[in-house]
């Protein structure tokens, strides 16, 4: 564990090295950048491993969600860096002319970042990249779940990224509390609503903005389909579910509402694809990964441990206590006010939730805090114009699942609970600087009506130059007047 003094050491370094500027220049930033891509292209194998061991995550999972995620997101920084780094151009109001005005995006000095266990690469080092291309220094404090990851970053970040601008400090929540006491620029936080709050409680005694990216119960509204989208829409559900980290994510699927007369068809259909993607037999199960640690696994048992909760299970509900492996399960009506209905389930159980009619799926989800995603499958358009203006989540997907992550140009984040703040792609780059509004005037005219004495045709004058329209702009021209160059 990170003691007081290299903690302090650290930021006192940092803080230098930002004060230096070097961070600020795009040579630094780029360098930076590719520094990522060596990084996770050189251990490639080596991160396989350590997801593996901490998570069982299938290599290919580890690429589509982890390395490959970075790979993308490093490419997509670099690719646009030039761009997002110049100076925007401002419209000013005609009253201010000659004048120019422009936005310049600026670093906002040492950021802190706390990541979370579930994508322990993804969620330390994409925020990373965007730390970077807005030119801040950084300090990464990883989970302390997920141990031989955050290891992993500690000792080989230094040896690609700048040591003396990114630092990463290890350990859990006493680590994290010691790093909250210092006055950051900006703290970017994933993880609980419950650490949520004290993240933002301890950045609010020194006024420092943060992004908080929180979890919740994500819901998947599934109208009736016909039988040849249905296969693939399940397809999309099985993966979205139990395919990413065993339901280990934030934006992974937690129930799903469908009408009465259609739940039979949509279970049975899941439970085909669930057997041909893992298997069914707990001991043995294939592409898919396992609980964190017996705590959660713990948790998610916990449950079941509510008969009338365990009474709705209609398939799996077995539970491997060597390897941490949970089967795909799915419920079919558990009561409402169970636990499982009402705490974020993070985990491969499934509530399946009927209703008479699809439209009251609407009413469920605002009954709810605001989810961090939003899926529906369905092709009825006005009912997709209802979702999008009746309900509140952080992002919406129609007949898909989980895949509105990997997509750089789409904001990703929270709103409610669920948290506030985004990034990815440009999102990321403007969520760690400031946007600074410049603005120059000329010395060669003087617009007289904005100073004193005041007089009624001065009101008006303004009154018309602020509207923009052709008397104003007579106006204008009349009221400017070149200011004498003695
Ligand atoms: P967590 O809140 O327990 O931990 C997150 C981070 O906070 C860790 O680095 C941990 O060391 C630190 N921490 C823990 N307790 C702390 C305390 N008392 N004071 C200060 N710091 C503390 O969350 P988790 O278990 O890592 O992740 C699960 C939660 O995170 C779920 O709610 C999930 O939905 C959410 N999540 C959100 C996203 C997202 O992108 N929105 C991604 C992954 C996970």
């Amino acid at each position: 564990m990170t003691d007081d003094h290299e903690i302090r050491r650290s930021v006192e370094e940092l803080r230098l090295t930002f004060k230096s500027g070097k961070t600020r220049s795009g040579d630094w930033r780029k360098a930076q950048l590719q520094a990522i891509l060596r990084l996770v292209h050189e251990n490639e194998d080596t991160l396989f491993r350590l997801l593996e061991l901490e998570l069982g995550k299938h290599p290919v999972e580890s690429y589509r969600d982890e390395v490959g995620v970075i790979k993308k997101s490093a490419d997509h920084a670099l690719a646009c860096i030039d761009q997002w780094m110049s100076p925007k151009k401002g419209r000013l109001p005609l009253v201010f002319f000659p004048a120019s005005g422009k936005v310049l995006s600026e670093p906002l000095g040492v950021v802190l970042i706390i990541g979370s266990w579930n994508f322990p690469i993804t969620l330390t080092l994409d925020p990373l990249i965007g730390a970077i291309s807005a030119g801040n220094a950084v300090v990464l404090k990883p989970s302390e779940l997920s141990p031989n990851c955050a290891s992993f970053l500690a000792n080989v970040l230094p040896s690609y990224l700048d040591p003396k601008a990114v630092k990463v400090i290890e350990g859990g929540r006493e680590v994290a509390n010691r790093l909250l006491e210092y006055k950051w620029d900006k703290i970017f936080f994933t993880g609980s609503p419950k650490v949520g709050r004290i993240v933002m409680a301890a950045a609010a005694k020194n006024l420092t903005p943060v992004t908080l990216e929180l979890g919740g119960k994500c819901p998947v509204i599934f109208d009736s389909l016909p039988n040849s989208d249905l296969k693939v829409a399940v397809k999309r559900v099985a993966s979205g579910k139990w395919g990413a980290c065993a339901g280990q994510a934030c934006i992974g699927i937690d129930y799903v509402i469908v009408e009465h007369k259609f739940a039979s068809t949509l279970i049975e259909q899941l439970k085909k694809t669930i057997k041909r993607f893992y298997g069914d037999d707990v001991k043995n199960l294939k592409n898919h990964s396992k609980i964190i640690n017996k705590n959660h696994f713990d948790r998610l048992r916990s449950f079941l441990e509510d008969p009338a909760v365990a009474n709705c299970i209609v398939y799996g509900g077995s539970f491997d206590d060597t390897s941490l492996i949970i089967e795909p399960t799915i419920l079919l009506d558990p009561p409402l006010d169970a636990e499982i209905m009402n705490e974020e389930i993070f985990g491969p159980l499934l509530p399946i939730i009927t209703v008479d009619n699809i439209e009251e799926s609407v009413e469920f989800v605002n009954s709810k805090p605001k989810p961090l995603a939003l899926y529906a499958f369905t092709k009825n358009e006005n009912f997709k114009k209802r979702i999008l203006a009746e309900t509140s989540s952080g992002s919406v997907t129609f007949n898909d699942a989980m895949i509105q992550f990997v997509c750089d140009d789409l904001p990703f984040g929270g709103v409610g609970q669920s948290g506030f703040g985004r990034y990815h792609g440009k999102y990321s780059f403007d969520t760690f600087s400031h946007e600074k509004a410049v603005l120059e005037r000329s010395f060669y005219f003087e617009l007289e009506p904005r100073h004193p004495p005041w007089s009624r045709f001065k009101l008006e004058f303004l009154r018309a130059a602020y509207n923009y329209n052709y008397v104003g702009m007579l106006l204008l021209f009349l009221g400017l007047k070149r200011v004498s160059k003695s």
